[in-house]
């Protein structure tokens, strides 16, 4: 029995032929290579062509040596999983405090749930930077569709929080107050957390899924 190795996300897949689409990271049949078990040493076990670069001519700018030490520590330490706890702690929390505001007309859950909203936006900036890092580090920034989904998520993560705090500060009593309006930006709240835990469902696809249970 033959195996291929997912270079994308370093599925192995056990078969004659390679699978037609990665089941972890969704890449094409091209972006899988032969596991050569029997390998000389030194020799790649991948059955890759090491590629080798060329030395750089020009010494490195102080920004990009900063840039390339901050991206080997993202990556090194985790940070990206790190930081999604972020959105995906905090917004769920947010949603219920805005729906205890909605149903008990509880006002302080509402604040708890404003300033939850600006906190998890201002994370945002490392979430998506550390995210990016590591899909260009870890999996060669393929555009595979579920990387697609994952970036769509992040932009729709985004402007949701933009469209709340914007519309909360506008209307400091959108949920405590009884309107159309308000089961709107419940709905919103809703599809936002819908849109993180989506994102951090897929991402833990991508790291666990090589796992049999
Ligand atoms: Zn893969």
């Amino acid at each position: 029995m033959k195996k291929w190795e997912c270079t994308v996300c370093g599925y192995i897949h056990e078969g004659e032929e390679p699978p037609d689409e990665c089941p972890v990271c969704s890449a094409d049949k091209s972006m899988f290579v032969e596991v050569v078990e029997e390998a000389a040493p030194g020799e790649s076990t991948t059955g890759q062509t090491a590629e080798s670069k060329p030395a750089p001519m020009v010494q490195p700018s102080f920004l990009l040596k900063a840039y390339t030490l901050a991206s080997e520590q993202i990556v090194k330490h985790h940070l990206h999983p790190i930081m999604v706890h972020t959105p995906n702690g905090i917004l769920p929390m947010a949603l219920v405090f805005l729906l205890i505001t909605a149903f008990f007309g509880l006002p302080l859950f509402e604040t708890a749930a404003f300033y939850s909203l600006v906190f998890v936006l201002i994370s945002m900036p490392l979430v998506l930077f550390t995210g990016y890092e590591v899909w260009q580090k870890r999996y060669r920034g393929t555009m595979t569709s579920i990387f697609k989904v994952k970036i769509a998520a992040s932009i729709v993560t985004v402007i949701l929080l933009f469209t709340l705090i914007i519309w909360r500060v506008v209307q400091p009593d959108i949920t405590t107050t009884a309107s159309n309006g308000r089961w709107v930006f419940l709905f919103l709240s809703f599809v936002l957390v819908g849109a993180v835990g989506g994102a951090g469902h897929m991402g833990g696809k991508l790291v666990f899924g090589n796992r049999k249970n």
